[in-house]
């Protein structure tokens, strides 16, 4: 293989994760890193949640927790807690686990009582008893073992997106990656249209083979110079604007994302060591940047507080090509699906691993931007179904957001599928596995939103549980469950270890 220059404008987190994962993949290759960022544009600042598999992105770069975690005012996270997206009785709220292995145990009767439930026997059909990670939120507790528990237990982390970005460019360079700061003004085209430098400050060229558009939602070399589109979502994700705002962390810690439903959107208030971040997403069509602010302000008891809110805007959807000649778009430049289950980060983790795949596959060249592009396209849409469920089976009536998202019939015919399973009391991991889509999100998470939201038929159309129907003794599942989190400590006490 000849030397290869790979650009990177943008060092937001998209930017410094893709720096991170390549240099670190062909550290054996000869792959010049150079990444460009504007400290006069700054990045956006938000995105403090992440799915487990942001534990195997540091583990891949060989970063401990003992060393980021408190470098980022990290904290462990169990899952999310939606509350009063159902107004269903005994189901206005519920906990979405990361899975662990002890739930192997245990799920497989959630599965059977959801399954049951639905046929119309009254069998304990709500998710929260059946999970370990679930009681841990509850408890307040970290997810991590004593080490005479020997089961793989999967979890995510909260932390300061702006000091990950600072720690991740440390790493970065020490891979080796040039770190260049200007501002790009223009883009030179090769005869084909393929992007040959980017035309920075003073007139500074900066050549390469391939270029990753991590500029954010300005998407500058994808939609703005090579000109592809974007294909929106807002048909049936409404939500386009947050504000956000911190409060203070209290004695507990909590080990889990709170999602509160709102009046035109949704709430997230994910801790950190040193303070909550909070942040209202809502759609600028039912409500406006004032009524958003006031509405967050008195939930979070700061309306007569100083304390000054920001306000965003986001464009969901993706763009048509994710890969296009030799750029390829990652992180926000890409796309963007509302942060309801913070997936941000992974898909800039599975985009920037499809590109390492799909590149080296076709010996270095663009030759596998079409399967990247197909793999790109199928993750979002996947993804971007399973967030939509979560509007489309609300019970709320109490404004027309909700109502409007209760009627919402513009879904793909995949969740419509999904969805009609479910009501028809049919198996649901069968409908996954036949669509393949349970590799994006599993069975278990399908089963908890469905089952969270009390999609059963009325109580009293219930009918009592013959012994045969309770095959599964909830009490001995609690106990079990409850046993399980003896060997885990308070996150607190935990978190502490990292500064003894
Ligand atoms: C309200 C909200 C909540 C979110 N919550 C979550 C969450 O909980 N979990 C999650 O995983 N994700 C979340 N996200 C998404 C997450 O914030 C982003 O995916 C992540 O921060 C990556 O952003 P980025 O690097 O693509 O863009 P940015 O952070 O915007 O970085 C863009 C970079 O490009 C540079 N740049 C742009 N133009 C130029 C130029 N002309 N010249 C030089 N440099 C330039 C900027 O300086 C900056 O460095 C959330 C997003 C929003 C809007």
């Amino acid at each position: 293989m000849n030397s290869r220059k790979i650009v990177i404008l943008g060092g937001g987190t998209a930017g410094w994760m893709a720096a991170n994962l390549i240099a670190k993949s062909w550290c054996d290759k000869d792959i010049r890193i150079s990444v460009i960022e504007s400290p006069d544009i700054g990045i956006i600042g938000v995105g403090e949640g992440s799915t487990p598999q942001f534990k195997a992105f540091m583990d891949f770069i060989e970063v401990p927790e003992s060393e980021w975690m408190p470098k980022c005012n990290a904290t462990y996270k169990n899952g999310i807690r939606f509350v009063n997206w159902s107004t269903r009785p005994g189901f206005e709220q519920y906990f979405h686990p990361f899975p662990a292995q002890p739930d192997d145990y245990s799920a497989p009767a959630f599965f059977h009582n959801s399954f049951v439930r639905r046929k119309g026997v009254d069998l304990e059909g709500h998710p929260d008893p059946f999970f370990l990670a679930t009681y841990l939120a509850e408890q307040a507790k970290a997810p991590i073992a004593a080490e005479n528990f020997p089961f793989e237990i999967n979890y995510g982390y909260h932390f300061d997106s702006a000091k990950l970005g600072l720690l991740l460019a440390e790493k970065a360079k020490a891979f080796g990656v040039e770190h260049i700061q200007t501002r790009v003004r223009d883009v030179r085209k090769d005869t084909d249209g393929a992007i040959a430098a980017l035309v920075c400050d003073a007139g500074q060229e900066v050549s390469g083979d391939i270029f990753i558009d991590c500029s954010g939602f300005s998407s500058l070399l994808m939609q703005k110079h090579l000109q592809v589109g974007f294909e929106s979502f807002s048909n049936n994700l409404f939500n386009d604007s947050a504000v956000v705002l911190p409060t203070e962390q209290g004695n507990v810690i909590a080990s889990e994302t709170l999602s509160v439903a709102r009046k035109h959107g949704w709430s997230w208030h994910i801790p950190l060591t040193n303070r909550i971040g909070n942040g209202y997403v809502y759609s600028s069509k039912y409500c406006d940047k004032d009524q958003a602010e006031t509405e967050l302000r008195a939930a979070l008891g700061l309306l007569d507080s100083d304390v000054e809110a920001r306000h965003l805007n986001m464009k969901v959807g993706q763009v048509k090509e994710h890969w296009h000649k030799n750029c390829v778009a990652i992180g926000l430049s890409q796309g963007f699906i509302e942060p309801l289950e913070a997936t941000a980060l992974h898909i800039v983790q599975e985009t920037v691993q499809s590109f390492i795949e799909c590149y080296q596959e076709q010996n270095f060249s663009c030759k596998g931007k079409d399967k990247h592009n197909q793999m790109m396209s199928q993750r979002y849409q996947a993804i971007r179904d399973y967030i939509v469920a979560h509007y489309r089976v609300n019970s709320r009536t109490d404004t027309p957001y909700w109502r409007d998202n209760a009627n919402n019939n513009q879904l793909s015919k995949s969740l419509f599928d999904v969805l009609n399973t479910w009501v028809q009391g049919k198996n649901l991991s069968d409908e996954l596995d036949r669509q393949d889509i349970d590799k994006y999100y599993p069975s278990v998470s399908w089963h908890c939103l469905l089952a969270g939201y009390g999609i059963y038929p009325e109580q009293h159309q219930l009918v009592a549980a013959s012994q045969a129907a309770n095959k599964h003794d909830l009490n001995q599942i609690r106990e079990y469950i409850r046993r399980c989190a003896l060997n885990f400590a308070d996150h607190r006490t935990q978190l502490a270890h990292f500064t003894d």
